[in-house]
């Protein structure tokens, strides 16, 4: 098959033929009909994801065909539409006995812990536990969005966040995941302030239902910025995943306010700095939020398919396997607005 591959970090990927995938006995092969590209990836690519062995192909978000199923799995058959969580969880640890798969102790995720989807194919572990069937109204871009990103911004913010009508939601970053968020919270009927930098991303999160968007250009106190317009806010999130976002998200809330960190913080020490004496003073929550449980997926596709949720607004362009390996290089510098899929058996 062809595969997106890298053999060192941060150094160009290439597009090359490598062995077909073969399902474990509790696994499945899915032909890859979309995928996602990810800031995850990119930190993969760069070397800061310690999970990952050389030479690797990346790839998390997914959805597409079974092509072949292991001999233990009993729930899916060659032929049926699916995508999965990126936390492809055990089953049976303890976190997964209380269904909390998204957080599993034995979880594999795919272009990380083993090759991932930019590729013809893609093994996934533990079939029965992770795949989710695809509605049959639903594309296999839009599935894939929902891997990753969708998924990880809706347990964020309904579950984790536990967003309510009237509530005033900051979004820290408006790259997939925080434009999923924003959608997600606008329609849960909270008001949302989006931050960003970048007037393309703001003008997706207005589109998507932001009440108010601030750019964060130039602007030294983001947080104060947030408190202005919202009195301080109920929930906050920082969908991008720095000490900066983070900071502003913490500092922006109102008291007893939650703030989800929801965007990776690899820094070379391990930790980020949290305004944690804010947290003391006002009584604020803080919490991780990590994917979305598989058995978590069929209220978030009801919201989907009844069109209170457009996912598939989210899918700004499509590429080919061949520029795959330009486009997750500029993931770092110049990600674009919205979300990119790749189609790796599109030649066009
Ligand atoms: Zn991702
Ligand atoms: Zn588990």
């Amino acid at each position: 098959m062809r595969a997106v591959v890298f053999e060192r970090y941060g150094t160009p990927a290439q597009v090359r033929e490598v062995p077909d995938p073969e399902p474990a006995e509790h696994g499945v092969v899915v032909r890859v009909e979309a995928t996602g590209l990810c800031r995850s990836d990119w930190h993969g690519w760069m070397g800061h994801d310690p999970d990952i062995t050389l030479p690797h192909v990346p790839g998390h978000e997914l959805a597409g065909v079974v092509e072949a199923v292991g001999s233990r799995v009993t729930g899916w058959r060659p032929g049926d539409r699916v995508t999965v969580p990126f936390v492809c969880a055990c089953g049976t640890c303890p976190a997964c006995a209380a269904g909390d798969q998204q957080v599993c102790e034995r979880q594999t995720q795919p272009g990380f812990h083993h090759w991932g989807s930019f590729a013809e194919y893609v093994a996934l572990d533990h079939a029965d536990v992770n795949l989710v069937a695809i509605p049959d109204d639903m594309s296999y871009a839009t599935a894939a969005a929902l891997g990753c990103r969708f998924a990880t911004a809706y347990r964020a913010v309904v579950q984790q966040g536990r967003v309510a009508a009237g509530e005033w939601v900051a979004v820290h970053g408006c790259g997939g995941v925080g434009l999923s968020a924003v959608m997600i919270a606008a329609a849960s009927g909270a008001r949302v302030v989006a931050v960003d930098v970048s007037p393309q991303a703001l003008g997706l999160a207005r589109k998507f239902g932001a009440a108010e968007c601030l750019d964060a250009t130039g602007v030294s106190d983001p947080a104060a910025a947030v408190r202005e317009l919202t009195g301080g806010a109920h929930l906050s999130l920082d969908a991008l995943g720095s000490p900066a976002t983070c900071a502003a998200s913490v500092n922006g809330l109102r008291r007893r306010g939650r703030h989800v960190q929801v965007g990776l913080l690899p820094s070379a020490d391990g930790t980020t700095p949290v305004p944690l004496a804010r947290a003391v003073a006002l009584e604020l929550e803080l919490l991780g939020s990590h994917g979305m449980a598989a058995h978590a997926y069929p209220g978030m596709l009801r919201l989907v398919r009844s069109g209170v949720l457009r996912p598939d607004l989210l899918v700004t362009s499509t590429l080919t396997l061949a520029a795959a390996p330009a486009a997750l290089a500029a993931m770092g510098t110049a990600p674009g607005a919205g979300v990119t899929v790749i189609e790796p058996w599109s030649r066009a």
